[in-house]
């Protein structure tokens, strides 16, 4: 690639230029008495003029930007390209369980072109038996790509896609389903099918990635391995994210998919079951149950499909200073919904409340749920909360504020009906709500 066509322009172009130095080589750079090492990268579009990408050799991108102070030198000529791995013979064993993978994006299954540091999608299940070759004794893999988007792109039209999808091979008989998935949204998605696909007869299987397969640090193998290992041979039919449970690469966690939230931007544990406990562990060689409330695999029921969402539902939070006009807005434009993020057992500030009155009486289903995350929603202990309570505000019980949208938005693709969106919303469709609090080891991660 040349260096224009890599994003590279004016003084700077020329600055490469005069070094002899083009995209892909390996360069040296020395700036404010720091020393950088590393392949020079294409530009991103929106990157400044001056700056340069270079890939470090912890697989991190960093941009530089280039003044007239900046050392900067060629220290070899193209990166040696790693050699393409060796294709895995394949004997696909006809005795083991068949599952699909079904591709939405992310990180998870992609493979890493090692010249240009380019990320594509595993495409075929071949791709995927050569990433992971473990992969061949654990299931018959089939690989269907729906899209290829970074999950904050992620809507609910989507959902119903991949609803859709899934149900189409819970139809065709496969023992389990994996989705990839990017993190950021991946609550979100698990939250959705678990609504969408009603009396599940077999585990679906969220996975993703939190760091790219081209960093020793990258958790995809394990957490591939794990989430084919519950869809083939796990007792659970229910919607379940699988990811890392700790920093090393010992076992993943197995969480209910209206109970997980990605909770760290970086570290491979992100995932937690938030006011449950997690289903199971899976090691490389066995799946420990952590409980025994869950929907057993029988692949004799029958699935029944509901993968509508109204858009027409917002999630709000409140804090100090919000303006209430935001839920007038709402209301004027026709929205059917609103999820309140609201402060500890489920308060809002008095000066709002005329506008969630004014909301409910038009015919907005208003629901609340609490930012403090664990813990559940009680609005018979202060003024507050019982004041909301009368005016029709519908309490979330322990559920996460996004499983809570998500709920709502499927609800109210069911009926506007106020009356019936409560009884929905105050029942426990797909584990969402724990009738009782567990006591669970607080806080989640170890410090
Ligand atoms: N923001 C991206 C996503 O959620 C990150 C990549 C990843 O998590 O796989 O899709």
């Amino acid at each position: 690639m040349r260096l224009e066509e890599a994003g590279y322009a004016g003084k700077l172009l020329k600055v490469l230029r005069d070094r002899g130095i083009e995209v892909y080589d390996r360069i040296r750079v020395v700036k404010n008495g720091f020393l950088y090492e590393g392949v020079l990268m294409p530009k991103p579009e929106l990157s400044h003029p001056s700056c340069i990408i270079l890939k470090l050799d912890n697989g991190y991108n960093v941009g530089i930007s280039i003044t007239s102070e900046t050392k900067i030198e060629l220290v070899a000529k193209g990166r040696p390209a790693k050699p393409e791995l060796p294709p895995v013979p394949l004997k696909i064993r006809e005795d083991l369980p068949e599952v699909v993978i079904i591709g939405t994006g992310g990180t998870i299954a992609s493979r890493v072109d090692y010249k240009t540091g380019a990320v594509y999608p595993a495409l075929t299940a071949r791709d995927l038996y050569n990433i992971v070759p473990e992969l061949s004794d654990i299931a018959r893999l089939k690989m269907d790509v729906l899209f290829n988007i970074f999950s904050e792109d992620m809507t609910p039209k989507r959902w119903e896609a991949i609803a859709r999808t899934v149900a189409k091979y819970v139809e065709e008989g496969v023992a389990g389903v994996v989705i990839t998935h990017g993190t950021d949204t991946m609550g979100y998605t698990a939250a959705a099918l678990s609504f969408a696909l009603q009396d599940l007869p077999i585990p679906v299987v969220l996975v993703g990635a939190q760091r790219s397969s081209d960093r020793p640090s990258s958790d995809a193998a394990l957490n591939l391995i794990s989430a084919v290992k519950i869809a083939a041979q796990s007792p659970i039919a229910e919607v379940v994210v699988v990811m890392h449970g700790e920093t090393g690469d010992t076992y993943c966690l197995v969480h209910r998919g209206t109970k997980v939230r990605k909770c760290h931007t970086s570290r491979r544990d992100a995932f937690r079951s938030i006011n449950a406990r997690p289903l199971a562990k899976v090691y490389k060689d066995r799946i420990v149950m952590l409980t025994s409330s869950y929907r057993r695999r029988d692949p004799n029921r029958q699935l029944k499909l509901e993968a509508k969402f109204d858009e027409k539902v917002q999630l709000i939070k409140t804090f100090p200073g919000i303006d209430p006009e935001i839920i007038d807005f709402l209301v004027d434009k026709g929205y059917h919904g609103i999820v309140l993020e609201g402060t500890g057992l489920g308060h809002a500030p008095e000066y709002i409340l005329p506008s969630i009155k004014r909301a409910i009486e038009e015919g907005v289903a208003v629901v609340m749920t609490s930012q403090c995350l664990w813990g559940r929603i009680n609005m018979n202990v202060y003024r507050r909360g019982v004041e909301l309570l009368k005016m029709g505000v519908i309490p979330g019980e322990d559920m996460l504020p996004e499983t809570a949208l998500v709920k709502l938005m499927w609800v109210l693709a069911h009926t506007r009906d106020l009356k019936e969106v409560r009884r929905l919303m105050l029942t426990n469709i797909a584990g969402e709500i724990n009738p009782r609090t567990e006591p669970l080891s607080y806080p989640p991660m170890e410090v």
